[in-house]
């Protein structure tokens, strides 16, 4: 398969050359990638900029109609880009309870449409005989998305369905490791979208700051790690861009000694595994109550030995490779220091197979704060188990953390519960769950992990500015 650019409708080769795109699996070259130059960026923007009057003219019902049109194109394909998937990104197609690619291209189509359904519509604010004052919400202009290798599909419809419902044009640049579903899906939307509305650069090195820098750009929505989220706002600086930046997260969970083990236990496995735990809000630390620690290790241990770690286009893997080496590095890394610090393995902790970025499920009891495993994001299938005996230990070692995305409280008494969660420092709160999010529910973090957000109204008028109208008779 042979894999182009979409600037300005046509389908074009890199001027920079080709890169390649490796299969995490097996370490082969899965395809050569455009590579594009600095001039094709402007390229893209300029054809972005061209596009925009018509676009954001057009009835908000005449834009959703062709972003549906273009969910049941897809839809269409499912087989295609869930496999182009699994094979890029390394997920199985099926996977541990069913979310594997399948789950992540469901969530692609489901967040279109929940998306597409969408309105802003005009706020009045006063209406009498004085004066009517009305707030319009109105595009930005050209918005620049820059998408990550965890969730290919699912992140670059998160930035990208909002941004065009809203009536703004769009140049995406996926993350070099995963560009090819990208790319697909973009030409894929130039059959139906005008030229220009849906423009897509790969690169990698000098493309993303090419595109926060670029004077004709009004926004740059970005999910990635938090100092290339401080270097984006930098570059955002010369012309005011505005921003929604959807950085890493530690998220830590608090079991209180109430909770209902049987109940819980699949859940908090779930959500700290979720695609082999390269999940921004993934559960990261979980922090356990003394009167059931032993418990919930061993009943944790139980299931994650239970799990086949393989090539996810294999049938029966439960979890597929990690996705790179330099993050299959920090797992391994962050492992080899808490074993050095004492860090009790209760299963894992050594690399399977070198033949691709394996690695098994791992969970380390014996870790506190302070320890590398448990202050950095491991962003793997990695999980840190931290004993208390007094919650208010327990809350203060959660907020003990850069980041500030999500936090769960786990009880059976659910209003206490909501007190401690409460008292987290993060933007998503869960109780007895974690990692759940829906088109509806604005999601976002605070601290390290950004600010805006993403998902429901809120998340919407993050693609606009306002227009107050003040009518006089
Ligand atoms: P980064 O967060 O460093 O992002 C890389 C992307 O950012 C590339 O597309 C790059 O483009 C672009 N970029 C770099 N500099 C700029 C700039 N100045 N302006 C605009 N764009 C820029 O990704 P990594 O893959 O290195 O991941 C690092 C860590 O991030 C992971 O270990 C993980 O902890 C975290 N992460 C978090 C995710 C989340 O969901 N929140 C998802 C993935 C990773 P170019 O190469 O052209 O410069």
């Amino acid at each position: 398969m042979t894999y182009q650019m979409i600037i300005n409708g046509n389908a074009v080769s890199g001027a920079a050359g080709t890169f390649a795109v490796i299969n995490p699996a097996d370490k082969s070259v899965l395809a050569d990638c455009p590579k594009a130059s600095l001039a094709q960026v402007d390229e893209a923007v300029a054809a972005a900029k061209a596009a925009f009057p018509a676009w954001s003219a057009l009835s908000i019902d005449e834009r959703r109609q062709k972003l549906l049109a273009l969910a049941d194109a897809l839809e269409a394909k499912a087989p295609e880009f869930m496999q182009l998937l699994t094979k890029e990104q390394g997920k199985p197609l099926k996977g541990f309870a069913d979310m594997g690619a399948g789950f992540e291209f469901g969530g692609t189509l489901a967040w279109m449409r929940a998306t597409a359904a969408m309105d802003l519509p005009v706020e009045t604010i006063q209406d009498n005989e004085v004066a009517r004052i009305e707030v319009h919400r109105k595009p930005l202009g050209v918005v620049g998305s820059i998408t990550p290798w965890n969730y290919p599909l699912l992140i670059a419809v998160w930035h990208v369905i909002p941004a065009l419902l809203t009536g703004n044009t769009v140049v995406i640049k996926p993350s070099e490791n995963t560009p090819l579903t990208t790319l697909k899906f973009v030409e894929l939307a130039n059959t139906i979208l005008p030229a220009g509305v849906f423009n897509v650069v790969t690169g990698a090195g000098d493309i993303g700051a090419a595109i926060s820098n670029h004077q004709d750009i009004s926004k740059i929505v970005f999910t990635g790690s938090t100092p290339t989220g401080k270097r984006i706002m930098e570059c955002a600086a010369g012309n005011l861009k505005r921003l929604t930046l959807e950085l890493g997260g530690n998220d830590a969970a608090i079991v209180l000694p109430d909770a209902d083990l049987a109940a819980i236990v699949p859940k908090i496995f779930a959500t700290a595994f979720i695609n082999n735990g390269q999940t921004c809000a993934a559960l990261k630390r979980l922090y356990v109550h003394e009167a059931i620690h032993d418990q919930l290790c061993a009943a944790l241990t139980e299931m994650a030995v239970a799990m086949k770690t393989g090539n996810g286009m294999d049938e029966g893997v439960d979890f597929g490779p990690l996705q790179n080496q330099e993050q299959f590095n920090i797992v391994k890394e962050l492992v080899e220091d808490a074993k050095a610090h004492r860090g009790n393995v209760l299963c894992g902790g050594e690399v399977i197979d070198d033949s691709g970025y394996y690695y098994p499920i791992t969970l380390i009891s014996n870790v506190a704060n302070g320890m590398r495993v448990v202050d950095e994001e491991q962003f793997g299938p990695v999980l840190p188990i931290i004993k208390f005996s007094d919650v208010e230990d327990a809350i203060r070692w959660a907020n003990n953390n850069d980041n500030g995305l999500g936090g769960s409280v786990w009880s059976s008494d659910s209003e206490k519960a909501q007190a401690i969660a409460s008292r987290l420092e993060c933007g998503s709160a869960w109780i007895n769950h974690h990692a759940m999010v829906q088109p509806d529910a604005p999601f976002g973090g605070v601290k390290g992990s950004g600010f805006g957000v993403e998902f429901g109204e809120a998340g919407l008028k993050e693609f606009t500015s306002i227009q107050t109208v003040h009518i006089y008779p």
